[in-house]
């Protein structure tokens, strides 16, 4: 069989995405790969295809247990031989599993990087035709990054003691210089074919919401995505339990994970997710690396996060299967205060040295206001991410929040002054800068007790914009510190102008900004990603047979089908196996297995409906 075949009988695809073909063509040529794509683009394929073409087994290190377990189940499902082997095997089952290697049982083995040193396994592999070995999320080996394992560097160790070198391929969407250098070195790739794809990820949806209440936001957003599975990113503990605790108060099927729970308890609640029988995780940042559910419908940052890398990476977690999903932020200002306080108590900072400690933290502090520039700006969203990822991108790309709600422009010179002169003679005044709630109370003309113990009631500006809400206030705040004309103060989170302001005090220079009319804009449509009305509910009819399917036979939905084959399905309506075989993610096996159950269910569907 060749490689078109293969991905077409397997695993259901007509074709290749970006850099898949040309990193498998060097694997089976026998080069060593590096292949850097985003989270989402498919890099699992790039070794589990060339494994099944090359001779012997291709052995994968991966480091989540979960992770492993969910490829094996893929794989199985789509009649591909495979195992793992990790610590939750007992003694009995390790054993079977070494007696099918030796045996050839097995083309795909995924294991746990600390388990490629265990005597045992060592004189296994000794034994074994190891044409590959795939190092997966290949950043753990570099200290640069946030997921740095030691055990990863054992990988280098057992490659020399092979009895010959197999092909060695790393993948990973960390993309920063340092670590892509790490990797390559210290894995010792030998020429390796390197492909990086582009970043962008043109399903998902970006949007940043500033909510005067997140609970009742998010209740909305919720509300409208309640046919959806989806992650809710908090960034302490405690408000993964309160906002957990609420939406099962208010009947949402929600389960929580942080660093705090028990082990069990963490992983009981994240199979509930993966395998739907709970919709929603309120997680923190600790929650999801190596987490493969493709039918991710919405991840909702309840929380800024405190760098774009870090954003990026949780956000990706939607719509892995190439299906519409949402990535919405919901942003204040304390969250600033929050990010600062990890930045400043981070513990990895106390093994440095005070040299060191000053450079890491100035990077974060860095890396944070790009984050916060990110929340704030009225550009494109998604021409944000890839400006700040070095990648050219057009102008408006239509599918984020800045780009596609109704919105209209408007002149606010008067104001601009007013706020820049307010925050020059608060300056003046005091001979210090302040931050943003203190310059929009004076403005609104609060009795706020700080406001009147500072005498910035005697301001002529004082109340000048009375008659704005706090949020709007804040709101061209921001606005005029994206343009340029403001900015924050690092150390304290203090406003202060930039020479630029003088354009507006003292040349006239216009100000406009953007505002959207329709505050609902945010609100998809009720029927699964755009659809029209017959073919959404053809979907959630597939989607139900799917997880009776899945229930019986254990499995996660998401590993019969994705929810981008079941669109795929409810917009052709496939009539016979052969139309069914056509589907985008349909492989032979899985036609065979499933086929009949769901032209059942279209037929059935078409009959009632017409
Ligand atoms: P990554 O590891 O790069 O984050 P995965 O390997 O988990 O991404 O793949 C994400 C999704 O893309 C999976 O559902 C996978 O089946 C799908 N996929 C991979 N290759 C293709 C392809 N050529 N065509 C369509 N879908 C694909
Ligand atoms: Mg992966
Ligand atoms: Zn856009």
């Amino acid at each position: 069989m060749d490689k078109q075949e293969l991905l077409q009988r397997i695993f259901g695809y007509s074709q290749f995405r970006p850099g898949q073909e040309e990193l498998i063509d060097g694997m089976l040529a026998g080069r060593d790969a590096f292949g850097i794509m985003p989270t989402g683009g498919g890099k699992s394929m790039c070794y589990q295809l060339p494994g099944l073409l090359l001779p012997g087994i291709t052995l994968v290190v991966s480091p989540l247990i979960s992770l492993m377990r969910d490829q094996v189940m893929a794989l199985k499902a789509a009649g591909v031989p495979a195992a793992y082997i990790n610590s939750t095997l007992n003694r009995a089952q390790m054993q079977l599993v070494y007696r099918n290697l030796l045996a050839g049982q097995y083309k795909i083995v995924y294991i746990a990087p600390e388990r490629l040193d265990y005597p045992g396994f060592g004189s296994v592999a000794e034994r074994l035709q190891i044409s590959l070995l795939a190092v997966d999320e290949a950043h753990c080996i570099s200290q640069w990054g946030q997921d740095f394992r030691p055990s990863y560097l054992r990988i280098v160790n057992f490659i020399r003691q092979l009895p010959y070198r197999p092909v060695v391929a790393a993948f990973t969407a960390t993309a920063t210089i340092q670590v892509r250098r790490d990797v390559e070195q210290i894995l010792q790739l030998q020429n390796p074919v390197q492909v990086v794809t582009g970043f962008d990820r043109p399903n998902l949806y970006f949007e940043v919401i500033h909510p005067e209440s997140k609970d009742r936001e998010l209740q909305r957003l919720l509300f409208a995505r309640r046919k959806k599975s989806g992650i809710i990113y908090c960034s302490t503990r405690r408000k993964v339990e309160s906002v957990c605790q609420n939406l099962n108060d208010m009947g949402y099927g929600a389960v929580c994970y942080h660093a705090g729970l028990p082990d069990e308890q963490r992983t009981a609640n994240q199979e509930d997710f993966l395998y739907d029988r709970k919709p929603i995780m309120v997680a923190t940042n600790a929650f999801g690396m190596g987490i493969d559910k493709s039918n991710v419908g919405f991840v909702i940052h309840y929380n800024m996060p405190k760098s774009i890398e870090a954003y990026y990476q949780e956000a990706g977690r939607a719509g892995r299967d190439g299906s519409e999903a949402d990535c919405i932020l919901l942003y204040n200002g304390s969250d600033v205060y929050t990010a600062r306080y990890f930045i400043d108590n981070s513990s990895e900072n106390e093994e440095m040295d005070p040299a060191q400690r000053a450079r890491v933290r100035r990077q974060e502090l860095a890396r944070l206001d790009a984050m916060v520039g990110y929340c704030k700006t009225k550009t494109c969203l998604r021409g944000y991410l890839m400006e700040y990822f070095g990648q050219n991108h057009p102008e408006i790309c239509g599918n984020c929040g800045n780009c596609s709600g109704s919105f209209q422009t408007v002149d606010i010179t008067k104001e601009a002054g007013i706020i820049l002169t307010c925050i020059q003679s608060i300056g003046d005044k005091l001979g210090y800068s302040v931050g943003v709630n203190l310059v929009g109370n004076v403005l609104r003309g609060s009795r706020n007790k700080r406001v009147l113990e500072l005498h910035l009631d005697k301001l002529p500006v004082y109340g000048l914009l009375s008659s704005r809400g706090r949020s709007e206030i804040h709101g061209m705040i921001d606005h005029l510190e994206a343009e340029g004309y403001l900015r924050t103060e690092q150390e304290h989170r203090t406003l202060l102008l930039t020479s630029e302001a003088d354009q507006v005090l003292y040349r006239n220079k216009p100000v406009l900004m953007k505002v959207e009319i329709e505050p609902d804009a945010g609100v998809p449509a009720e029927t699964s990603g755009k659809m029209a009305g017959d073919e959404g509910e053809l979907f959630d009819e597939l989607r139900d047979l799917r997880s009776t399917l899945a229930k019986k036979a254990k499995l996660p939905a998401y590993v019969i089908f994705s929810n981008a084959t079941l669109m795929d399905m409810a917009r052709k309506r496939p009539q016979t196996i052969s139309e069914f075989r056509k589907i985008s993610g349909v492989g032979e096996i899985k036609a065979a297995w499933y086929g009949q159950a769901f032209l059942e269910r279209i037929r059935q569907f078409q009959d009632e409906h017409f």
